[in-house]
């Protein structure tokens, strides 16, 4: 069976989709998008031999060989131009989300849609969205086995409609932020303490350059999660 989080992910995959899925680890997410019917084709995208293996061995093993092709490279480099219309990467850090996303630039052409599940840093994420016209068209919070997980989803367009107070919602994530679940305030609580408990720290050691900067910088952001918090 699959994750709550990997299912979330899927969840978002439009019908017919011919979907890339960048890090697939044992490909479990195409082949559910496959056997559901959500997509009519999928790549398989694995960097490390080990997990390359386990998809092959997945694709094979549930008898998907004609709709899943896994193939090993870095990040975009698996896809050919005009191959795929929706590109799932999940599981990752933000930052190197956005870095697969910076470097595969030039085979986005044809996508149409992002789905996108980092489990930390969603900022990275958000800020190269809106560097490249990318609009948040939803976004996902949930909490599986005591971990937190955010899954952003975007399309071509206008990112700027989705801010109205951008150095927030970059942070927060704009759509997350309107809804304001319970999982969202326990999150941000959970970062709030943490930052926090570095400020106390970052106050008992010797005053620098440095030390000075980062409590200015954790000041702003506590202050800025407390009021959204609060509103
Ligand atoms: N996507 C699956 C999930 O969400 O359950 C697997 C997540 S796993 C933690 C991350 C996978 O991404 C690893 O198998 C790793 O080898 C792969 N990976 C990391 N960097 C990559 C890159 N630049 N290109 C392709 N795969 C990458």
């Amino acid at each position: 069976k699959l994750s709550q989080r990997l299912e979330a992910v899927a969840n978002y995959i439009p019908k017919d989709a011919r979907l890339a899925d960048i890090g697939s680890d044992h490909a479990y997410l195409p082949c559910y998008a496959i056997k559901k019917e959500m997509a009519v084709f999928a790549i398989a995208g694995e960097v490390v031999e080990g997990p390359y293996q386990s998809a092959k061995r997945q694709v094979e093993l549930e008898g998907l060989t004609d709709q899943i092709v896994v193939r090993k490279g870095n990040g975009l480099e698996v896809v050919e131009p005009g191959e795929v219309d929706c590109i799932t990467i999940a599981g990752m850090g933000g930052t190197l989300i956005a870095s697969i996303l910076e470097e595969g630039k030039s085979k986005l052409g044809s996508v149409q849609r992002l789905i996108l599940q980092p489990n930390i840093s969603a900022i990275s994420i958000r800020l190269w969205l809106l560097d490249h016209k990318w609009e948040l068209i939803s976004e996902e919070i949930l909490e599986e086995d005591g971990k937190i997980y955010e899954i952003l989803v975007a399309e071509a367009g206008d990112p700027h409609k989705s801010y109205k107070e951008l150095h927030k919602e970059l942070l927060l994530g704009p759509l997350l932020l309107k809804n304001n679940s319970a999982i969202f305030k326990k999150k941000w609580q959970l970062e709030l303490k943490n930052w926090q408990r570095i400020l106390m720290q970052l106050e008992k050691a010797v005053e620098s350059e440095e030390t000075t900067q980062k409590r200015l910088e954790l000041n702003e952001k506590i202050q800025m999660v407390e009021e959204a918090l609060n509103q």
